[in-house]
């Protein structure tokens, strides 16, 4: 079992994306002092494998002095939870300095880009690529290992191919995000990616996926077909997310996972209290959530993809209900119709034969990529 830790130490970011939902001005920074409480709840919370991702905001606003100090902490007095790390950054602030020291810690980045610098910039500000692009440079010059999130939106969903062909020309790994309606922005649906869109544009990465496994790793749609072939979710989308996700504010408040931090009505408990499994349960936000997965049972029983659906992402839901649990996440419309056109597929090559057999993914020509062949790859 794994549980994941979302650490946020400032909610501060100094990019300013059009779309973006999870940033705030003047913002605290966590201390070290918060830190370390945080070490000491993780440290009798669970006893299972932990990871931690240190999440924004932007999380290089901590500083080198910060990141000097926890590493340490985490590898040491959690070293019974086999701690593995992560880091979720623009990239911006990186120096030689941590690059160095995230090496020695083997943590692996994912940083954002949305495709070439103009389409990039226009959603995520002028200036935003050339930053990125400069600390991936000193990532890469440490054997940093980075993926980048592609947030699609309304706008840049007519411009795919071009994203794609970015992402192919410069060996980049690709996750996707779909532009997600804000809880927190007065215009929360300008940027919007419809269901119907994002179903297509999943389907098209597929089809991309098969001409081009050899030389792009796109996230989205290996989770995808793993999560159809073991009959479960294999990102927190598609599981039963509470209990087994948290994130930790600045001030150590705890919350059901990243995307609710800053949100007072969304706070568990706070790691100064050492709050128990069973204390967290007792909270507002942990019921909601719990409602969620009581709603999806009744909603989605039905849904042949339920076991490894379960309704999507709960913030998703709630985002646009205002907290109410009143439906699914809106996205299930792509979910059925890239869980379908995989099903769809792998069944056609078993009948086949086609999928019996696959080669070497690392070593297939073009065109010859079954769906097999993604499930087989090494992710
Ligand atoms: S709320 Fe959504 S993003 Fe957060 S852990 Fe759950 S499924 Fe993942
Ligand atoms: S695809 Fe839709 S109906 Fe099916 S489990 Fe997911 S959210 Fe529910």
């Amino acid at each position: 079992m794994v549980f994941h830790i979302m650490l946020i130490p400032t909610l501060g970011c100094p990019s300013n994306c059009g779309y973006c939902w999870s940033s705030e001005e003047n913002s605290d920074l966590m201390t070290i002092d918060t830190f370390q409480e945080v070490v000491k709840w993780l440290e009798n919370f669970r006893d299972d494998t932990v990871t931690v991702t240190f999440h924004g905001g932007e999380p290089l606003l901590a500083g080198f002095d910060f990141y000097q100090k926890a590493l340490p902490l985490i590898t040491n007095r959690l070293k019974h939870l086999k701690p593995s790390l992560a880091l979720q950054t623009n990239l911006w602030n990186l120096t030689d300095e941590m690059a160095q020291l995230f090496s020695e810690y083997n943590i692996p980045i994912g940083s954002s880009i949305d495709g070439p610098e103009v389409l990039n910039d226009y959603q995520r500000g002028k200036g935003y690529y050339g930053k990125t692009m400069k600390g991936y440079k000193i990532a890469l010059a440490h054997d940093l290992k980075v993926s980048f999130i592609c947030t699609f939106t309304s706008h840049s969903i007519n411009y795919k191919e071009d994203i794609l062909n970015f992402f192919l020309e410069n060996g980049l790994t690709l996750k996707l995000h779909p532009s997600l309606p804000s809880m927190r922005d007065e215009n929360p649906d300008k940027w919007t990616l419809s269901p119907e869109a994002y179903g297509k544009l999943l389907v098209y990465l597929l089809d991309q996926y098969l001409d081009h496994m050899d030389e792009i790793e796109i996230m989205n749609i290996d989770n995808l077909t793993k999560s159809v072939f073991r009959r479960r979710g294999t990102v927190c989308t598609f599981v039963d997310c509470m209990g087994d996700t948290f994130a930790i504010g600045p001030d150590g408040s705890i919350y059901p996972c990243y995307r609710f931090v800053g949100m007072p009505e969304y706070i568990m408990g706070n790691v100064y209290d050492q709050p128990s499994m069973e204390d967290l349960a007792q909270s507002t936000p942990w019921k909601l959530l719990e409602e969620f997965k009581e709603y999806v049972d009744h909603e989605c029983k039905k849904c042949t993809y339920i076991k490894f659906c379960r309704g999507g992402c709960p913030y998703n839901a709630l985002a646009i209900t205002d907290a109410r649990v009143e439906g699914v996440d809106p996205h299930c419309t792509a979910y059925k119709r890239i869980f379908k056109e995989i099903t769809d597929r792998a069944t056609k090559e078993m009948l086949s034969g086609s999928g019996m057999v696959p080669g070497d993914p690392k070593t297939q020509k073009r065109g010859k990529n079954t769906i097999m062949s993604i499930m087989l790859k090494d992710s």
